[in-house]
């Protein structure tokens, strides 16, 4: 309950890992304001839900990767609500595609545009309120896609996910003076619109069979629910964490842990 009666913005809340995030920091008393890029009936059920849990809740459509609207809004949520305790950077893409195909370029500016320059333009528009406030967390959905693993047809996502393994420990230096925290959170994989979507990609005919495979791959034998990857970020937009900045925690049941797939089985 270290966070009741905290503003706190989630990007990309409507499903998946950022839904999840919203439930839980609504649960610890947050007011949450639920991010949306374009599924508004989905970001709407999000709030209801977060409602009839008996937590407090709006939705917001704006653009990451456009700063004009990141910082219109952001405007708008501290003219309304007074002010941004916690931001959670969420809002991401992953579409799959080989290096060399012909629009390469289309999908890697994609990825950079909304994974990368989603999190700078939100972060911007963000960090004059905290400084007001003398206080704020950021958490940002990092992967451990790029920093540590990666499968083909991922260079794009990839990149852009370890850019913000740099981003996060930049901007955790670069604020901690005005006691911001700024923290990453690395997942393996979750089962997600997002992972589901891959999954259909990578095999169209059988996609449960590539969810099966990555399960199998996992030392834990499954894939994380977003709900276990939102009570994390609740923990880093706590005061719970107080003492944690610049850090990148890896949420992913030993994904990166096996060394072989022979040796001792
Ligand atoms: P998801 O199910 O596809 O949900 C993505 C969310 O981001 C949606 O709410 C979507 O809203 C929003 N979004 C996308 N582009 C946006 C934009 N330009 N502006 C604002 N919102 C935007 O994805 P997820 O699996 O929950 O993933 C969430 C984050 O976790 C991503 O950053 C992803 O890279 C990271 N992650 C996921 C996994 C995994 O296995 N699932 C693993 C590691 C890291 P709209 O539909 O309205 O666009």
């Amino acid at each position: 309950m270290k966070i009741t009666g905290k503003v706190a913005v989630i990007t990309g809340a409507s499903r998946g890992i950022g839904k999840a995030t919203a439930i839980e920091l609504a649960q610890r008393g947050a007011f949450v304001i639920v991010n949306y890029r374009g599924s508004e009936a989905a970001a709407l059920e999000t709030v209801a839900e977060i409602k009839s849990a008996g937590g407090d809740a709006v939705c917001m459509a704006w653009d990451v990767s456009d700063y004009a609207e990141c910082e219109k809004n952001i405007k708008q949520i501290i003219d309304t609500f007074g002010r941004i305790d916690i931001l959670v950077n969420n809002a991401g893409i992953c579409v799959l595609e080989d290096f060399l195909s012909a629009d390469s370029f289309e999908n890697r500016d994609k990825h950079f545009d909304i994974n990368i320059k989603g999190v700078w333009n939100t972060t911007k528009a963000v960090l004059p309120s905290m400084f007001k406030t003398g206080a704020g967390a950021i958490v940002i959905m990092s992967s451990v896609t790029g920093d540590m693993v990666a499968d083909p047809g991922e260079v794009a996502y990839a990149t852009s996910k370890a850019a913000l393994v740099g981003f996060t420990k930049a901007m955790a230096r670069e604020v901690a003076d005005k006691k911001i925290r700024v923290n990453a959170i690395c997942p393996g994989y979750v089962l997600t619109p997002l992972v589901e979507g891959m999954a259909k990609q990578s095999d169209p005919e059988d996609p449960k069979r590539a969810i099966q495979a990555i399960a199998d791959a996992v030392p834990l034998g499954r894939l994380a629910d977003p709900t276990e990857i939102g009570e994390l970020a609740a923990f880093l937009g706590s005061s719970e964490s107080s003492y944690i900045t610049g850090a990148q925690i890896v949420i992913d049941g030993g994904s990166t842990l096996p060394e072989t797939t022979s040796m001792g089985q």
